[in-house]
């Protein structure tokens, strides 16, 4: 007697479940949970090579980070005061290589937070196509209120313990929140005194140590990059669209600086405590005191005036007007419902996620309802490690490269990395970027962890 094919069974509620099982924290969970929506039905049909990664259960072992590394990080303060904070290095996995991914050093910090961003990086540094594992690492120390020397004991004392862990082709940390070149530089001093080797274990170093020139500008180009080919694959241009960006950190003053270079308007910028907006968009000069303001005198935007700039307290800068782009890059779930909604109605024709996962769960099915493509940070945040990448294969190819072929290169990738995502994110409904970057990403991971077998 002949029996019917079974029916494919959709995987994605037991892999939600097993995700819930883990008891891992809120932002884990939330990240983990978007990846099993894109992989469930992936690995439901019968596909040879997508039945070799449901029997390796990849997904489930990829939830598990290779390891954890948690330190005490003491520091003497200007007062002569003992302090010390609590230090970590989350290591997911080496399957594509070296671990890699930035350091946070924030009074926010948890392992939560890592553990979220170091699963994210995974897929992120999949989609690069350069060979780069995935982790996190960081702090709840905040070097917002500290003084340069504090930053300096801190950072030196944090190397001490992290130098135990990394090596260049074994782990390379770089920065996130909190952390730029002058912490790096700071990181990068104590790990010479303590290795005597000049190599490249951290990566968005100062130029004078090494660093890649274009690499603090890489994550907000390549997001305004993302951002310009979503735009243009509907038959939209960046040139001349109003752009609302949110932060005022590296990614969002970058990403400003680009805006205004491929011709649109920048809108807005904002910090914690509130927004700078411009009804016509800031003025080249205008964003060039920002970024002063921001970067070297590291002063609130509620300090800036500028013609025809408005600063609003406690606002965030989605519900301002008629906008064509909206780029989050300030910080995870800075984009809830309401704002998505802000979004929306402003007239958003493409969002591009600077920063990791700025946008809640609910604020993403509110742009899919109301039919807003959304580029996720997996994919357009992508320039930043990937120049980072770029920045490894600098320093062991021991010849520097030019700001102008890094720029070239960064632009390639970001282009690749869109082709990636609407390759594997094509719907009915037109293209849906994040399940194509999440799609994209395992594919890659997957691929590696069958062929290394288990154990
Ligand atoms: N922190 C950045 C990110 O979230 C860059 C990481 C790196 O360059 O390693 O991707």
């Amino acid at each position: 007697m002949s029996t019917a094919p079974e029916a494919p069974v959709d995987l994605t509620p037991a892999l939600i479940q097993l995700i819930d099982d883990l008891g891992r924290g809120p932002l884990f969970k939330e990240a983990a949970t978007e990846v099993a929506h894109a992989i469930g039905p992936m690995l439901s049909d019968d596909d040879p090579r997508r039945q070799g990664w449901r029997r390796a259960r990849v997904f489930e072992r990829l939830l598990e980070p290779d390891r954890t590394i948690r330190f005490r990080v003491e520091w003497v303060d200007d007062q002569g005061k003992p302090q010390f904070n609590r230090g970590y290095r989350i290591e997911h996995t080496n399957i594509l290589g070296p671990y890699k991914g930035g350091l946070r050093f924030r009074h926010t910090v948890t392992e939560d937070v890592l553990g979220f961003l170091a699963y994210e990086q995974c897929f992120k540094n999949a989609l690069t196509g350069l060979p780069l594992g995935g982790g996190k690492g960081g702090s709840d120390f905040d070097p917002k209120g500290k003084s340069e020397g504090e930053v300096m004991r801190f950072c030196q004392s944090f190397m001490t313990e992290l130098a135990k862990y990394i090596g260049p082709d074994e782990d390379v940390p770089a920065g996130d929140i909190g952390v730029g070149g002058r912490e790096v530089g700071y990181m990068y001093g104590r790990w010479l005194r303590l290795t005597k080797k000049p190599v490249g274990v951290l990566t968005g170093k100062p130029i004078p140590l090494g660093g890649l020139a274009g690499r603090t500008e890489a994550t907000g180009y390549g997001c305004v990059a993302f951002a310009k080919a979503m735009l243009e694959e509907d038959g939209h241009s960046m040139d001349g669209a109003k752009v609302a960006i949110s932060g005022s950190g590296n990614v969002a003053l970058y990403a400003a600086e680009r805006t205004m270079h491929r011709g649109g308007r920048v809108m807005s910028l904002s910090d914690s405590k509130g927004s700078v907006f411009c009804k016509e968009g800031f003025t080249k000069q205008q964003l060039q005191e920002l970024m002063d303001l921001k970067l070297k005198t590291r002063d609130r935007l509620s300090a800036y005036s500028g013609e025809g700039v408005e600063y609003a307290e406690g606002k965030k800068p989605w519900a301002m007007g008629a906008y064509e782009v909206a780029l989050p890059c300030a910080t995870q779930n800075e984009v809830d419902e309401t704002d998505a909604a802000a979004i929306a109605d402003a007239g958003a024709k493409a969002v591009a996620e600077g920063a990791n996962m700025p946008c809640t769960a609910e604020a993403k099915a509110l742009l899919a309802k109301r039919s807003v493509p959304l580029g996720p940070g997996k994919a357009a945040n992508a320039g930043g490690v990937g120049m980072s990448g770029f920045e490894m294969a600098q320093n062991s190819g021991r010849v520097p490269w030019s700001k102008e072929r890094a720029i070239n290169e960064l632009e390639t990738m970001m282009a690749t990395i869109h082709q990636r995502c609407v390759a594997y994110g094509q719907t009915d409904k037109g293209v849906d970027y994040e399940l194509g970057a999440n799609r994209a990403g395992f594919a890659k991971l997957a691929d590696a962890m069958v062929a290394a077998g288990v154990g």
